[in-house]
């Protein structure tokens, strides 16, 4: 899979994918990342990238010519036709490009990136990424060229690079092969519903749930005391439905305290919904 990011700040992206798995991904060849500096199509003595807003207002806006620029040098066309923006994913493009390829200008205006989004990109060959800076990009490159605005998160940062790291960081490493145990992603917090894994853990009775869009629950390691804390004892003990009961009540404990808007959207057995009215209730009663 091959991510082009589009920036003023290429250098940003020196050292950042220089480690653990994104670095191993790039080496086995499983991924390739390029950053291309924005200046490069540029055609002024100052290589000028941006310009006074329309209308007033405070800041610069990056000018449309470069960034369309370094767009067409990467192969990416003009949308035709209708030019507002598809619903998702799945709409890029609007059949003018190849379907396995999606532009993205990440703006705080987008809609939310998520880990459902992150598996659909991942199933594609290749994501040009278009860093803004200052107040934003000229919103003609947004019609034109892109199929979708993405945001990180309900903040403002200074420019794109990071929230491109982000999603370079959370797609690529859903590519098939990048980790190491093919299910892990599926075991992990926002992870798949029991029904839809098929992988069991080396023959033994899986110890844990498939999130079902629940957050993870928590980790514990040697030693089993630390601090006056013990690790909880039923980890420790070896039985594998046991430890999988537990875990799927902290998963439910966990999103219940710290994102309880995932519930209305998680896959959840009976089970799970009795387990979240205990859990409910005893926090009713101490309160
Ligand atoms: N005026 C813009 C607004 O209020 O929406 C903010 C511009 S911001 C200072 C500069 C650039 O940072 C944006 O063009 C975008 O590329 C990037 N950026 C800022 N916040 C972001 C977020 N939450 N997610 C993704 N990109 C973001």
């Amino acid at each position: 899979m091959r991510f082009d990011i589009v920036t003023i700040f290429a250098g940003f992206f020196a050292g950042i994918f220089e480690h653990g798995v994104v670095r191993r991904a790039m080496r086995e060849g499983l991924v390739s990342i390029e950053a291309h500096d924005l200046r490069a199509f540029t055609h002024d003595r100052h290589r000028t990238v941006d310009d006074r807003p329309f209308g007033g207002g405070e800041g610069m806006v990056l000018k449309p010519e470069p960034l369309a620029e370094a767009l067409e040098s990467l192969g990416i066309r003009k949308k035709a036709g209708n030019r507002d923006q598809g619903s998702g994913i799945r709409d890029r493009g609007r059949g003018t490009r190849d379907v396995g390829t999606a532009v993205i200008l990440l703006s705080a205006q987008g809609c939310l990136f998520t880990q459902s989004m992150a598996r659909e990109l991942a199933e594609l060959e290749r994501v040009v990424l278009i860093c803004g800076r200052y107040e934003g990009v000229d919103e003609r490159i947004n019609q034109l060229y892109c199929d979708m605005e993405l945001s990180i998160g309900d903040y403002v940062l200074s420019g794109g690079e990071l929230a491109a790291a982000v999603v370079v960081d959370a797609v690529m490493r859903l590519v098939p092969g990048v980790l190491g145990n093919e299910a892990s992603e599926e075991f992990e917090s926002f992870g798949a519903p029991d029904a839809e894994i098929q992988a069991d853990v080396e023959g033994v009775p899986r110890s844990q749930h498939g999130s079902g869009g629940l957050l993870d629950y928590p980790q514990y390691t040697r030693p089993a005391e630390f601090a006056g804390l013990h690790a909880p004892e039923v980890l420790l003990n070896g039985d594998h439905s046991e430890i999988r009961r537990w875990r799927r009540e902290q998963q439910l404990r966990k999103t219940l305290l710290n994102r309880p808007e995932l519930l209305r959207r998680a896959v959840l057995s009976a089970e799970d919904r009795t387990i979240l009215d205990s859990l409910e209730s005893g926090w009713r009663g101490e309160s």
